[in-house]
C-alpha cells in the first residue's frame, strides 16, 4: 500500500507546472482515497494480462474509466492504445504522462491470489502471459492519477495528457507495434495534436 502510494505521488511531481497553487495536501488526501482502487486495478490487470497489440480488454477498461471521469478519450491509437486529454480550467502548458499496457510471454510462477493463469499464442507457440515488467502497476497508477486530477480540473493551468501505450515490449513477429507505429503514421494519420503528443512521448522515453 505504502509503495503504491509513493509511486503514484511521483507522477504528481511531474505535473507541478500545470497546477495553479501548491496543492500537495489536497493531492496527498485525494491520492490516499484513490489507492485502494489503484491496488484493485493493479491486481485485475496482473491477473488478466494481454500481449502486445492484443490489449483489448485492458484498453476497454482504461477508456471506460477515463470517460466516466469526463476526460476526452481517444481509442485505437497505435492499434490498442488509449489517450486521455484533461483540459484544465485555465490555459497553460501540455504535460504528457505515459504508461505501457502489454504483458510478456512469460509463465507466472509466484503463487499470489491474483496470479495470472492466462495462456496465449505468441509467434506460433502457446505461452503463459504475465505482467512480468510492471505494466500492470503503470496502468493502475496512471488511472489513479487521472482520477485524482479529474477531481481538481478547476485548479489546473494547462492540459494533462494520459498516454496508455500498447506493445511497449515489441510487437509479435510480422507486426508493427508501440510508439513507432503511430510515430510513422503521424499518430493516426489525421490530427497534428496527436502526432505532437506521440512525439513528445518519444522524446521522453
Ligand atoms: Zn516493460
Amino acid at each position: 500500500m505504502k509503495r503504491m502510494f509513493a509511486a503514484t505521488l511521483v507522477l504528481f511531481s511531474l505535473i507541478a507546472p500545470v497546477l495553479a497553487v501548491d496543492m500537495s495536501a489536497e493531492i496527498n488526501a485525494a491520492t490516499a482515497k484513490a489507492i485502494p482502487q489503484v491496488i484493485e486495478w493493479r491486481r485485475h490487470f496482473h491477473q488478466n494480462p494481454e500481449l502486445g497489440n492484443r490489449e483489448f480488454n485492458t484498453s476497454k477498461m482504461i477508456a471506460e474509466h477515463l470517460r466516466k471521469l469526463g476526460i476526452e478519450t481517444r481509442t485505437g491509437v497505435a492499434k490498442t492504445g488509449v489517450v486521455g486529454i484533461l483540459k484544465g480550467a485555465q490555459p497553460g502548458p501540455v504535460i504528457g504522462l505515459r504508461a505501457d499496457m502489454d504483458g510478456l510471454p512469460v509463465t507466472e510462477r509466484v503463487d499470489v491470489p491474483f496470479k495470472s493463469t492466462v495462456k496465449s499464442e505468441y509467434n506460433g507457440q502457446t505461452v503463459g502471459v504475465m505482467h512480468a515488467c510492471g505494466h500492470d502497476t503503470h496502468v493502475a497508477m496512471l488511472l489513479g492519477t487521472a482520477t485524482v486530477l479529474a477531481g481538481m480540473k478547476d485548479k489546473i493551468k494547462g492540459t494533462v495528457v494520459f498516454i496508455f501505450q500498447p506493445a511497449e515490449e515489441g510487437a509479435p513477429a510480422g507486426e508493427e507495434g508501440g510508439a513507432r507505429t503511430d510515430g510513422k503514421r503521424g499518430c493516426d494519420g489525421q490530427s497534428k495534436d496527436r502526432r505532437d503528443i506521440w512525439h513528445s512521448y518519444k522524446r521522453s522515453d
